[in-house]
């Protein structure tokens, strides 16, 4: 099984675990599979979650220096559910069940158990540089807390991230140290530029979500999801997929051409319109992104779109093969409160989006399944003020938000990283 560069098809060509550690290509490319392997022929959902995602994944692991550990290495980082909330074929498939409790936890986790065997066997060791203004750090940091042969510094912006979202960042002792940089989110992203560049550094890494490891476990959910819901229904999904950069969704692309019994992948974006916009025009034109109730999709220029486009190269099989409809924050607000009020069901701001895209645009017999990718509570102060109660947070996001804070503070010089 080999993978080459999105930008350069007849260039060299990696192994899954070659990519996984190097994130991103030499020429600045995303990996992406040379062929799309198929699904297992003796494919079976009777081993659950976990082994169903197994089976997902091991073609792109065949002849792989850590083909041998795939099995346990995917018991070990998918250990927890993943349940539909049933509505009579118009469900919601809830990814928000791991540790920080949204769907970036099934695939930081995996990354970091497979860089931990993988470190382990080289006798190596790396340090992981993050630096976020939401989700991604909480669960990259919760994913490699404790992982032999790693550890992880996260930066992030002083008085700019969510109360809720800083005491995921900042409650971690061992291997993983938080910085509050007096700064911006660019200035947190420049200073781990500068770290990558210092070439007195060495053992950097990345842990960002266009590395393989994190897309490999959310195209196996798909496949997973995918068969549970042809099983229980005898019908093929819709999935609706609340999308930013686009790893998810891209997960639910590669999931279809294995093979998985999906009819069609709707992405639902918020007011940041860039996907809509081509699809209508066929002129792709990133650009800066405007800020929603749904912020973990406030991304003006997808950076997974390399992804698609080597699959849909042109506008016609794009327009052909992906949907996608914008939701503004009105709507957002109206969603979550409808939503609880005529099922009972609450909803973050991103599900919200999804869940408007079914309601708009696919009949009640179409067999939809909206995806959510956090759970409500991580918006207490955006969802509760709207459904009139409070919204009871998971034990694990608890506990994390509940230990003393570890965060040091610093300037905007890298330097300070490494004293
Ligand atoms: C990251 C994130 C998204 C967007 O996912 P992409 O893979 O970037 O499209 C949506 N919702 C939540 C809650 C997220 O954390």
């Amino acid at each position: 099984m080999e993978f080459i560069s999105t930008r350069s098809a007849d260039g060299k060509c990696f192994t899954a675990s070659e990519a996984i550690l190097k994130g991103l290509a030499p020429d600045g490319g995303l990996f992406i599979p040379r062929e799309m392997p198929s699904l297992p022929a003796d494919f079976s959902l009777s081993g659950g979650l976990w082994k169903a995602m197994y089976q997902a994944i091991a073609p792109f692991f065949e002849g792989d220096e850590s083909e041998g550990d795939l099995e346990e290495i995917c018991r070990s980082a998918f250990d927890f559910p993943l349940p539909f909330f049933r509505n009579g074929g118009r469900d919601t498939m809830e990814l928000f069940y791991g540790p920080t409790a949204a769907f970036k936890d099934f695939g930081a986790r995996f990354l970091a158990f497979t860089m931990e065997k993988l470190l382990k066997k080289r006798g190596e060791s790396l340090t992981i540089l993050v630096a976020t203004s939401g989700d991604t750090g909480g669960a990259v940091a919760s994913a490699f807390h404790g992982r032999e042969n790693l550890s992880v510094k996260v930066l992030f912006p002083k008085g700019r991230v969510a109360e809720r979202q800083r005491l995921q960042l900042t409650g971690w002792d061992g291997n993983v140290s938080s910085y509050e940089v007096d700064g911006t989110f660019d200035d947190c992203q420049k200073m781990v530029k500068d770290a990558f560049m210092d070439p007195e550094l060495s053992g950097l890494s990345s842990a960002n979500s266009i590395n393989l490891g994190r897309l490999l476990p959310q195209m196996a959910y798909y496949v997973y999801a995918s068969f549970l819901y042809k099983a229980i229904y005898g019908e093929e999904p819709v999935f609706i997929i609340p999308s930013g950069n686009v790893g998810n969704s891209t997960g639910a692309f590669w999931a279809k051409a294995m093979g998985a019994p999906i009819r069609k992948i709707v992405l639902a974006v918020n007011a940041n319109r860039t996907i809509p916009d081509y699809l209508e025009t066929g002129k792709y034109e990133p650009r800066q992104s405007i800020e929603t109730l749904a912020n973990a999709m406030d991304v003006g220029a997808p950076s997974n779109m390399e992804r698609l486009f080597a699959m849909f190269p042109d506008w016609e099989s794009f327009r052909s093969n992906v949907s996608s409809y914008s939701v503004s924050d009105d709507e957002i607000r109206e969603m979550i409160r409808r939503e609880w009020e005529e099922n009972g069901h609450i909803i973050c701001p991103h599900t919200a989006c999804g869940e408007k895209v079914r309601r708009d645009h696919y009949a009640d017999d179409c067999h939809t399944v909206v995806v959510a990718t956090a759970h409500p509570a991580k918006f207490d102060t955006i969802v509760e003020p709207l459904i009139g109660r409070s919204v009871p947070i998971p034990s694990t996001l608890y506990e994390i938000m509940h230990k003393p804070s570890k965060a040091r503070e610093i300037g905007t010089d890298y330097h300070q990283l490494f004293a």
